[in-house]
């Protein structure tokens, strides 16, 4: 039988949706592993379900008997839900812990979580790993992308485990260290943040289709299909495709059709924003899906508003390579966004996080896997990114330059058949901005400096702290 790496005993706890797939995948990959779970009887249900998997699994009746159980060194996998259940399941486990231990977070936790966990459990000689698991329990179950934050020491001991795990792009399996502390969790957030944007994009190109075009769900099932089949290839426009064909069996039209158009959303699109308005950057394609799915929870509000102000609603008429391009023009931006966040966090928090290798962590496995994601490794590994800009990059200002006339034809008929697109005009706005040597942020000094003398830098001497002629 294999051992996790260092030769540690292996315990996950936590047999929920994502614990009991992880755990899964572990056995069958012939690892030994303990296993418990808060409600101690969905332990032997586990068991129970793993069949042959089983004789692998040793279960336990809680965490502190799980992991008084286990010989030292140990490494212990959380797969409980983010937030007080991670730290109270570390307060319950550290009284059975020695230095040398290592204790691996693979919920969803906000990074910062992560960096006080990972100081607070070195101070007592435990390695702290916190890893991003993405891919949903299908992916959990048979490999998900691992994006993981800790000491090369305590990674290298788990390595083994979560390699063989993991998702494979072309043999290599999509599992890295991408930094201490919180680089892992946080280069998940920002997975997230780029998985909203690109649902978003879709569903708006769906909403211009659908509802400005009038194309039912089976034709527009089959574009996304053909679509699939080009520079959008990835899974969330597969899938799209796949959920727009479904039929509902109680009413045999589209299943889509019977489902209440309210998005929910579990904080990690929100944090990315959050984050990324910290380092003093705006995510803006990011931030308009985490505001889309806002505004779809107040359905009694727009239910008010469309009586009261009248849909403006107006058949729009779009070729199929305009809205083509305006996704992928939208999905390059939110990349591109993604892809500042993470320089911007590598810089602030000394992560040094390879930019390359998240990309080649996202090509399998997760979500937002995508045909796109090679040639971001790839401009990445060669280094050629003008400012530091993936937009800017030889491969991507060419597809951006191709796809911009599309992205802006279809916003434009958007906005006028009064269909609301915020994730593609984000992008579209962004993407103008960054094409435009002079703006407009010379008036907005001179509006400073007129209230509140802040100064400004004189354009043609690049003298600082000059002020206007205004009065007082
Ligand atoms: P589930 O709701 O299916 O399972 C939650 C698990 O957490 C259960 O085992 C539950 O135990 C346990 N738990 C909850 N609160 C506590 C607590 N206070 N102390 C100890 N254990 C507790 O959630 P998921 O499996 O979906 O999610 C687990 C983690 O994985 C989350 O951080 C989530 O964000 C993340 N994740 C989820 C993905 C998904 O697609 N579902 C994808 C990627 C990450 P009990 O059985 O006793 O309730």
């Amino acid at each position: 039988m294999e051992q996790a790496g260092g030769g540690a005993s292996l315990g996950l706890y936590g047999l929920g949706t994502m614990g009991a797939a992880l755990a899964l995948n572990i056995l069958e990959k012939g690892f030994p592993l303990h296993v418990a779970n808060r409600t101690a009887a969905r332990t032997p249900a586990f068991l129970d379900a793993a069949g042959p998997l089983a004789g692998r699994a040793t279960g336990h009746e809680s965490l502190p008997a799980m992991v008084a159980a286990m010989p030292a060194p140990r490494a212990l996998i959380l797969m409980v839900d983010a937030g007080p259940a991670v730290d109270q399941s570390i307060e319950a486990a550290l009284p059975h812990l020695a230095p040398g231990d290592i204790v691996a977070d693979c919920g969803n936790a906000d990074f910062h979580d992560t960096r006080r966990r990972a100081a607070a459990l070195a101070a007592r000689g435990i390695r702290f790993l916190g890893v991003g698991v993405s891919g949903g329990e299908e992916g959990a179950r048979h490999g998900p992308a691992i994006m993981a934050g800790g000491e090369p020491d305590a990674w290298a001991a788990l390595e083994p485990v979560l390699s063989a795990i993991a998702a494979r792009h072309e043999g290599e399996p999509c599992a890295a260290l991408l930094g201490p502390d919180g680089a892992g969790h946080f280069v998940k957030t920002v997975h997230n943040g780029i998985e909203y944007a690109d649902m978003q994009l879709i569903a708006e190109v769906y909403g211009l289709l659908r509802h400005g075009m009038n194309r039912p769900p089976a034709a527009i099932a089959s574009l996304f299909a053909r679509w699939n089949g080009g520079r959008l290839r990835s899974y969330l426009v597969e899938i799209t495709a796949e959920v727009l064909a479904a039929t509902d069996p109680a009413t045999g039209g589209p299943v889509v059709d019977v489902i209440l158009d309210r998005a929910g959303q579990k904080g990690t699109g929100r944090w990315t924003v959050i984050e990324a308005l910290r380092l003093g950057q705006s995510a803006s394609a990011i931030e308009a899906a985490v505001a889309a799915r806002a505004w779809s929870a107040e359905k009694p509000s727009r239910e008010a508003g469309e009586a009261i102000l009248g849909s403006p609603r107006q058949p729009v008429d779009l070729p199929e390579d305009a809205l083509e391009g305006a996704l992928l023009a939208g999905r390059i931006v939110a990349y591109a966004q993604g892809f500042r966040i993470l320089q911007a966090a590598s810089a602030e928090y000394g992560w040094n996080t390879d930019m390359a290798r998240v990309a080649e962590t996202w090509r399998a496995g997760c979500i937002i896997r995508s045909a796109l994601l090679a040639d971001i490794a790839a401009a990445f590994r060669a280094g050629d990114l003008p400012q530091g800009q993936l937009l800017l990059s030889p491969a991507f200002a060419a597809d951006l330059r191709a796809a911009l006339p599309a992205l802006r034809r279809t916003v434009a008929a958007a906005a006028l058949g009064g269909h609301p697109v915020p994730a593609l005009s984000a992008a579209l706005a962004f993407a103008d901005t960054m094409a435009q040597a002079r703006g407009t942020a010379d008036l907005i000094q001179a509006q400073r400096d007129y209230f509140g003398r802040h100064g400004f830098v004189r354009l043609d001497t690049g003298t600082a702290g000059q002020h206007g002629p205004w009065a007082g």
